[in-house]
This record gives C-alpha cells, sequence and structure tokens, in this order.
C-alpha cells in the first residue's frame, strides 16, 4: 500500500484521498485553508451560509459518483428546479431556455436570424481556428454575437477570436442549433431542468467527503500550506510551515505553475517562464446583505453584456430550503477582473455601490443593503488564448513529469471543469494504481485524455 501526500482540500483532494483511503493506502491532505471546499467551499455571511459564487450540483454527474454523494449527504441534498433569467437585449428571458418564453420575449427579428441561421448551418464556413469562429460555426453569428461573444469577453477579459477554439470545446456541450432546440424541449419539462443542492450551503459536500475521508484512515491538516516539494528517486518530501513530510507519492490539486515554482529540482527556465506566461482570470465576490425576505424569486441572473461589471448574481436562500435567516437576504454577485487590477483594487463600498448600479441599470429591484463583503478568488478561469497554447501544453507535461507527484484537479490541469469531473479524476487517479501502490503511468494518460472531453455545465 502507498503512503500519499495530497496537497489541497478542495473536491479533487478529499476524493482521491477518500477513494485512496477506503483502498487501504496510508493519506494525508495539507490544506492552505481552515477549512475544507477550496472554491466549492461554504462560509457564512450576516449569519446566513453562502457559496463562492454560484454552485449547483448537475444531474449529469455520473450515476455512482451521485450515488456516493447522496450516501455521504443523506437528506440534505435536495432536488430543486431551476429558476435562472438571462439578460438579453434588455430582457430577462428564462434559463434553461423554455420555448413559451423564447417565443415572448425574444425579438422577432433575432428570433428568425437565429432560426435561419440554425437551418443554413451546412453551408456555413467550417473553419474554427479561435473560440468566436467555433461559437458562430455551431450555432451561427447572431448567438455569436449576442451571447457567447460577450460573455467570453467579460469573463476572460480578452477578445472572443483571442480564445482557442478549446475553451469552447470545453464549455459549450451544443454542436448544432438543433441541439439548443433539443435542450429547450427538454428544459420545456420540469424534469429536464432540477439540480441537486445541500440544505446548508455547496459546501457541505466537501465537509462531508472531508469527514468520510478522516473516517476511512485520512490525516486532514488545515492551516499548512506546502511550501517546497522535493523529487527524489524513491519518495517525496514535502515541506509545510518549516516540518518536512515525506512520501511515496505526491498528489498535488494546486495550479500546475505553482506545483513546477516550488518543486525541486527546478524545472528548465524556459518550462518555467512558459508556466508564469499563462493568464488565469480573477473574480472578485460581492456579497450583499438585504433587510427583506426575498430579494426576487430567482436563483441566478446571468449577465452576458460587457455593459455591466457583473456576469452572474446569485441569491443563495433561492437555492434551497434550509435554515435560513427569515427576515434577511444575501446575494452574490461574480465581478470577473484581473488579480489586482481597478476592482480587485476597490473597497467593499465601491463595489456595493458599482453592484447596485448595475443591477438598477439592468431593471432588478434597488438591493437597498446594509452591509458588503467581499471574497477573492486569484485565478478562477484559465485563459486558453491562442498565443499561450504551446505554454499551456508545456506547463501540463511538465507538472505530470515531476517524479512521484501528480498533478490533478480543477487548477492541477487548468481547466475550467465542475466538482463532478474533479471527482472522476480523483476516482481515475486511484484506480491507476498497480496492486503494490505504484502509478500505472499508461493507465493515468489514458485517463487525462479523457478528461479532456469534460464539458462545464452552468
Ligand atoms: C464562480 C464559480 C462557479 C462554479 N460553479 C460550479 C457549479 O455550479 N457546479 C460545480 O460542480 N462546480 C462549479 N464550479 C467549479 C468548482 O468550484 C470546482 O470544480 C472545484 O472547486 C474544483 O476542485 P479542486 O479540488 O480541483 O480545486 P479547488 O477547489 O480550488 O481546491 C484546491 C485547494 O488547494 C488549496 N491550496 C492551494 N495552494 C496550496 C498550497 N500551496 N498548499 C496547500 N493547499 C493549497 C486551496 O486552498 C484549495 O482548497 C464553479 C467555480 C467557480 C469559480
Amino acid at each position: 500500500m502507498a503512503q500519499i501526500g495530497i496537497i489541497g482540500a478542495g473536491p479533487a483532494g478529499l476524493a482521491a484521498a477518500l477513494f485512496a483511503s477506503q483502498k487501504g493506502h496510508d493519506c494525508t491532505v495539507f490544506e492552505s485553508a481552515s477549512n475544507p471546499g477550496g472554491m466549492a467551499a461554504s462560509f457564512v455571511v450576516a449569519g446566513q451560509r453562502v457559496d463562492l459564487g454560484s454552485h449547483r450540483l448537475h444531474p449529469a454527474t455520473e450515476p455512482h459518483l451521485l450515488a456516493l454523494i447522496k450516501q455521504i449527504m443523506g437528506d440534505d441534498l435536495q432536488i430543486r428546479e431551476r429558476n435562472g433569467r438571462i439578460n438579453l437585449r434588455d430582457r430577462w428571458v428564462k434559463f434553461p431556455l423554455r420555448a413559451t418564453d423564447l417565443i415572448k420575449k425574444l425579438p422577432t427579428n433575432v428570433a428568425l436570424r437565429i432560426a435561419g441561421e440554425t437551418l443554413t448551418k451546412p453551408f456555413r464556413n467550417s473553419i474554427e481556428t479561435n473560440f468566436y469562429e467555433s461559437v458562430q460555426h455551431r450555432l451561427g453569428p447572431t448567438v455569436a454575437e449576442e451571447f457567447y461573444g460577450p460573455f467570453a469577453e467579460k469573463l476572460y477579459g480578452v477578445k472572443p477570436h483571442q480564445l482557442s477554439v478549446e475553451i469552447a470545446q470545453r464549455r459549450i456541450a451544443a454542436t448544432s442549433g438543433f441541439d439548443v432546440i433539443r435542450k429547450i424541449a427538454t428544459a420545456t419539462r420540469t424534469s429536464g431542468r432540477v439540480f441537486l443542492y445541500p440544505r446548508c450551503g455547496y459546501g457541505s459536500i466537501s465537509e462531508r467527503l472531508a469527514d468520510a475521508a478522516n473516517e476511512a484512515g485520512t490525516e486532514l491538516c488545515f492551516n499548512s500550506p506546502i511550501t517546497k516539494l522535493q523529487a527524489e528517486k524513491d519518495s517525496v518530501a514535502i515541506t509545510s510551515a518549516g516540518r518536512i513530510f515525506e512520501f511515496e507519492q505526491v498528489w498535488s490539486t494546486i495550479p500546475s505553475p505553482n506545483l513546477l515554482a516550488i518543486a525541486k529540482p527546478s524545472p528548465p527556465s524556459a518550462t518555467l517562464e512558459a508556466a508564469r506566461s499563462l493568464r488565469n482570470r480573477a473574480m472578485v465576490l460581492v456579497y450583499l446583505v438585504i433587510p427583506k425576505p426575498q430579494y426576487t424569486p430567482f436563483d441566478a441572473h446571468y449577465i452576458p453584456t460587457t455593459e455591466t461589471i457583473i456576469s452572474r448574481l446569485s441569491e443563495p436562500k433561492n437555492y434551497r430550503d434550509g435554515p435560513d435567516p427569515s427576515n434577511q437576504t444575501v446575494l452574490c454577485a461574480e465581478v470577473p477582473c484581473w488579480n489586482g487590477d481597478t476592482i480587485w483594487n476597490s473597497s467593499p463600498g465601491e463595489l456595493g455601490g458599482l453592484v447596485s448600479e448595475d443591477l438598477r441599470t439592468m431593471g432588478l429591484p434597488d438591493p437597498q443593503h446594509v452591509h458588503v463583503e467581499l471574497k477573492y478568488l486569484p485565478s478562477v478561469y484559465p485563459v486558453f488564448e491562442h498565443l499561450t497554447s504551446e505554454a499551456r501544453t508545456t506547463t501540463q507535461l511538465a507538472a505530470q513529469s515531476i517524479n512521484r507527484v501528480v498533478s490533478f484537479g480543477r487548477h492541477g490541469l487548468g481547466v475550467p471543469d465542475n466538482l463532478h469531473h474533479v471527482m472522476r479524476m480523483s476516482e481515475h487517479l486511484v484506480n491507476s494504481l498497480s496492486s503494490d501502490g505504484a502509478l500505472d503511468t499508461s493507465k493515468w494518460d489514458e485517463a487525462l485524455g479523457s478528461f479532456t472531453k469534460h464539458v462545464v455545465e452552468d
């Protein structure tokens, strides 16, 4: 059996620890924060549990992983009906899209253009050299121009033409207007627009994973950032708070550029430079406390236009039937930005003001908030730029080739994946261990190939 050190107590690290411990391996998890969950954690704002942006468990989760989550969550995992809206041309359209609502809300000329472009897809230019062309080819110029183009620019901070085709493949499941029509038909039935959510916040899933891993024998070390990793021929040593811990293998879920930066022997300087060139979009989460029971009945508002700073607004209370304060609600506005830019450096008062202004501009109620809290996510969306696609490959190859070290999870592979995807990675990683505990690298390489087919659910 192997002795494994795991870096990061987000869903990827915790699921890997649980699966490996259940097979009898000896696991220790090191987490820099004081709590489990990583980006999928929950915390309290004004007495109410909230998430780091809108999170939901998607029914696309593989049945056996869903069964595991249901088992550890028990009755706390609720099945909910999605009730969101998208802002399109200053109108609020239901999301997931529904046939009758679209007919009522979409301007006739836009609807006709989209319908025409769906029928003429076989005759469209099929060359896809960037994100924009990919959306244009698959779904037509109107959908690219009105929705995906501006949304991508807002989320990634670069023009959609600068993004690679890969990000379109990873983020958009539909390959034609007919796929969208099929999705609309599904979502028009109530059963086709459900999601799963824990009554005390998304972070409960990670908290229960941590408990389950601990019960299976995993040692969990919080407030334990790893600052150095020394890979030797027969072992790997990792350093936290000046103490050195030695393992047969280390599994890392931290961003691959950070892993390369702390790894010894150091990778070649050209590799480190390639890793540093990869940009990640940051996000400030702006929480507004509102002294009334509900702001709107909707769970999330999606806002593609670049004329506002918010990309999505969620009201956590509407995601669940939970023990929330009855006389107040909290809103969470997701504001994509660059680490260190004006948004990143704005005060709670300034961002509270900007968010309220956006809400009023879009015809939503004036929040009249009484308190603002901010959370900072320094690396939230990997920016798949053409310019850095070679650097991305170099970084991944280098991170995967450190002796006795595996890099996985959302940041470890530099992908925009969901919780159910990273749990799948953890499962494949544990299944890639041979009976003597050594990693079967050909099995793991095959698994890595299968992860490129993950498509993000929103
Ligand atoms: C705005 C937003 C919305 C999302 N919506 C959804 C959704 O609806 N559904 C869904 O399933 N997923 C959603 N996701 C994705 C989900 O949050 C991720 O898939 C998940 O958190 C990835 O888990 P992970 O363990 O790979 O990484 P993380 O959760 O990032 O965990 C990595 C952990 O490593 C720790 N760490 C970093 N450096 C060190 C170090 N040096 N030493 C020790 N520890 C370290 C971090 O503190 C962190 O806890 C969303 C993400 C965002 C940002």
